[in-house]
């Protein structure tokens, strides 16, 4: 047997332990907890095999009264002893993707954003269209495209405007969105709309996101049914999903919202998060976007995805939409930090509106945890290769 050490001041604390996929000396792919700078294999440490599943699906369907009790099971194990071949240094492992992704919708709920994308792509028109304060703005993803933390991105190829013909090619506007993901551990049947106030009881946990984002193949394609292949080539998540349960004690109230929402996305008290993003670009920090600011909550986006009837299963991830706050080094896109490219960044030396071949993104994000300290969501990375 053996105890755990977590370092004085980590982000992976008590009050996080945060789920994730983890393979170790050829072992299969499983579910372990990240304390400290330690994994812990929950079908070891536990003895149960719902977490020997290489997703963490099996265990969110078993739904919300098991994840307070195995969160409650884990506090108390890592508080003693746990099995030595239970323990894995979080270096030593191989991090999965950290679920099976059932469908997938992002949203468009930073206020700041959709006003600086509305007045960079649509200059002579109001920022924001006529109803983007009465809902939860969103489009259909792609679900197959989603990839865990660290994978290499290749520069993807389309369509743009040309004058007189469009062009095909690689995009030269490859930009990021830093984002916030929700994970739906159980979801609902047919025509079983879930209410703002039962978020919890139905979202297991919350990522890291980075919505990869081709600008110029986006601007061509994108009216009028929304984006589309711009996007739909690669979806990063980080590979911690932190739970909601943990992001409890970042909850407060969202920044206000007029007019008044209508019935169906009023909340009795509101699920705004005290998440605050950091932007890397090329190991420099460009940004660090507050989650705080967001208009919308993630409670008002779930109870939007399923008002019309639609089903929601296990799996099924949304973000966020572009997390940017009012201030100009708030901003979670290139397009916005660059103002579509008119007023360039100074990237370790070089200057940089949009990605270049070999550049990488590192976005990283804390919370107020239960005991006073910082809990960590890890990371988001990817990096830019050259198109195929
Ligand atoms: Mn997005």
């Amino acid at each position: 047997m053996t105890t755990i050490d977590i370092p004085e001041g980590s982000p992976f604390g008590t009050a996080n332990l945060p789920y994730g996929v983890f393979s170790a000396g050829g072992d299969a792919s499983r579910v372990g907890v990240r304390v400290g700078d330690s994994v812990l294999d929950l079908a070891r440490a536990l003895g149960d095999d719902v977490f020997a599943a290489p997703t963490l699906n099996p265990f969110m369907a078993q739904g919300y009264d098991r994840w307070v009790e195995v969160r409650a099971r884990i506090t108390s194990l890592v508080a003693g002893e746990v099995p030595d071949d239970a323990v894995h240094a979080v270096d030593g492992v191989t991090l999965h993707l950290p679920f099976e992704v059932a469908d997938y919708v992002d949203f468009y709920a930073s206020e700041h954003h959709a006003s600086n994308v509305g007045r960079l792509f649509r200059p002579d028109a109001e920022p924001l269209l006529p109803n983007w304060k009465h809902l939860p703005v969103g489009y259909h993803g792609r679900a197959g495209t989603i990839l865990v933390s660290g994978t290499d991105i290749v520069r993807p190829s389309g369509q743009r405007k040309g004058d007189p013909a469009p062009v095909f090619g690689p995009s030269t506007r490859l930009d990021i969105e830093a984002e916030l993901g929700f994970v739906i551990g159980t979801g609902t049947p047919l025509n079983t709309p879930i209410a703002p106030d039962d978020f919890a009881r139905h979202v297991f946990g919350a990522v890291l996101l980075n919505d990869w984002s081709a600008r110029d193949i986006q601007a061509w394609e994108y009216v009028p049914l929304g984006p589309n292949l711009g996007k739909s080539f690669a979806t990063s998540v980080s590979a911690w999903v932190v739970p909601i349960l943990a992001l409890e004690a970042a909850r407060i109230p969202l920044p206000g919202q007029d007019p008044e929402p209508l019935p169906y996305l009023r909340e009795s008290r509101p699920w705004g998060l005290d998440v605050e993003l950091v932007v890397e670009w090329n190991g420099e920090e460009v940004s660090r976007p507050p989650y705080r600011e967001m208009y919308w909550s993630p409670a008002q986006m779930l109870a939007h995805l399923t008002i019309n009837g639609a089903s929601s299963r296990t799996g099924d991830l949304y973000g966020s939409g572009t997390i940017s706050g009012p201030e100009k080094h708030q901003r979670g896109a290139f397009l916005e930090l660059s103002w579509g490219g008119q007023e360039p960044l100074t990237v370790k030396g070089e200057e940089r509106s949009f990605l270049l071949d070999g550049d990488e993104v590192v976005i990283t994000g804390t919370a107020p945890g239960a005991d006073g300290s910082r809990i960590g969501f890890g990371e988001v990375r990817g990096r830019i290769l050259p198109a195929g």
